[in-house]
């Protein structure tokens, strides 16, 4: 069977302009082990995306496959409201262990953009149940993503994704977010004092009264560019929500799980928010779940008599589902056994020394950033003035599809090439990544 034409016959891919299949028909792949994947014809390919950010421990972990398949022969799905089982408490026990603090109540979604809705919707249900009913609007910043559906694409605001809906979205305050490759205000991210805070101050200025929650990605961008910005804007940021009564979401679904170098991004600035959203690294990239967890007190301004009518009516078929509770229990486990979080920073200075030995010399890298074990390569025209290439010459996906033969997943942000492998990465794996993937981009330009 011709398996590529009978997926284009059936199948609209995700994020895909259908049209690029005709020359880049989609990969069969059969089977994962570790960072590798390997297709119908055995070829094998480095997944240094995680297969979308959520592969956190590599395909197939042994622990967590275990996990899921002795879990499958116990208890698959219970309808979640009256309902409980083991697995899902455990997971909200060992959770407690690393969320910052004031974080203790968990609901759950099966995917990252419900869990950014819950979080919205439990934000401005806050505010009105608690006497503050002018409180309507949500600030975020710009170029964040957030997901897909339409709360969650309100609140984003990369106009690939959002453009064509903004008549049907909901009007979200943008505050202009730290540029840190071109610094408007002509600092470096390693030593300024967030000089940019004062777009922030601006925007809360004119409808902090308004807002009931600002969401953010911190510290990293992801959609934007994997731009990356320092802890300290965050601190400020938590500080203008404190002053403004408005809540601070953090989107830690691409952040968490040690994405960064610490369990959570919060975790650089040691601020807390009040809601925090999780999805992606949660089962290791097993099964759809995410959460947004919060404080007593939002849960408190739900509590009541139910004819009170101030319950939070939101659910999710496959809320708190069962098996995927399992693999993130699995995931959290390995987490402990392997002590991962403590073996990070040398391993992700290790690779940032691979990554920038290797492209910070190349005339059209213009930045090698980090983060953890994200490493973004921002391509440029002109490495004095920044300019960038001209879109039209699509010069990522051009790198993509060279990378692609080499056996080697990339899938650019635009014209910024990235890695964001597994935590599981070998030193090994370091070097051949790096190596043919700077092969793709010579052999682009
Ligand atoms: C992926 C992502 C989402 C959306 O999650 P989905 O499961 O794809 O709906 C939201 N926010 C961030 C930061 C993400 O990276």
């Amino acid at each position: 069977m011709d398996w590529q034409t009978e997926d284009l016959k059936y199948i609209w891919h995700p994020c895909s302009q259908m049209k690029d299949y005709e020359t880049l028909p989609p990969i069969v792949i059969e089977r994962g082990e570790g960072i590798n994947l390997y297709d119908i014809n055995g070829k094998c390919y480095k997944d240094v995306i995680s297969s979308w950010w959520c592969n956190l421990l590599g395909h197939c972990n042994p622990r967590i496959t275990k996990a899921l398949k002795e879990q499958s022969e116990k208890l698959e799905h219970v309808i979640f409201a009256n309902f409980t089982h083991k697995p899902v408490i455990t997971l909200c026990q060992k959770l407690m262990n690393y969320l910052p603090k004031g974080l203790c109540k968990f609901n759950f979604a099966d995917n990252g953009s419900s869990a950014i809705e819950m979080a919205l919707k439990m934000s401005f249900q806050y505010h009105y149940q608690t006497g503050n009913k002018k409180k309507k609007r949500f600030m975020a910043l710009s170029d964040g993503y957030h997901g897909e559906t339409l709360g969650a694409l309100s609140a984003g605001a990369l106009d690939l994704y959002a453009e064509i809906y903004k008549p049907i979205l909901l009007d979200v305050k943008r505050i202009n977010a730290p540029d840190c490759f071109r610094c408007p205000y002509g600092k470096c991210r390693n030593n300024c004092n967030c000089e940019c805070i004062i777009e922030a101050e601006k925007t809360f200025d004119t409808w902090g009264e308004e807002t009931a929650a600002l969401i953010i990605e911190p510290l990293l961008q992801g959609s934007a560019g994997m731009r990356i910005y320092p802890p300290l804007y965050i601190k400020k940021l938590r500080e203008l929500c404190d002053k403004y009564n408005v809540h601070l979401i953090a989107d830690e679904i691409a952040t968490g799980y040690g994405r960064t170098g610490k369990m959570f991004a919060c975790d650089w600035a040691g601020v807390s928010p009040d809601i925090m959203c999780l999805s992606k690294g949660l089962t290791g990239g097993y099964m759809p779940m995410a959460a947004a967890v919060t404080t007593q007190e939002i849960y408190n301004a739900f509590y009541d008599d139910y004819l009170k009518g101030r319950a939070f009516m939101h659910s999710h078929t496959y809320a708190g589902n069962p098996l995927a509770a399992a693999c993130a229990n699995a995931v959290l486990d390995i987490f402990k056994e392997d002590q991962i979080l403590d073996s990070l920073p040398m391993r992700n200075s290790l690779f940032h020394k691979i990554v920038s030995e290797k492209f910070l010399q190349h005339k059209n890298v213009g930045e090698v950033r980090h983060i953890g074990f994200i490493n973004a390569i921002e391509l440029v025209k002109n490495k004095e003035t920044k300019e960038p290439f001209e879109a039209a010459l699509r010069t990522g996906y051009q790198v993509y599809k060279k990378a692609l033969k080499k056996g080697l997943i990339l899938r650019p942000l635009g014209d910024v090439l990235y890695f964001n492998p597994p935590l599981i990465i070998t030193e090994e794996d370091m070097h051949e990544i790096v190596n043919l993937a700077f092969e793709a981009l010579e052999e682009t330009i």
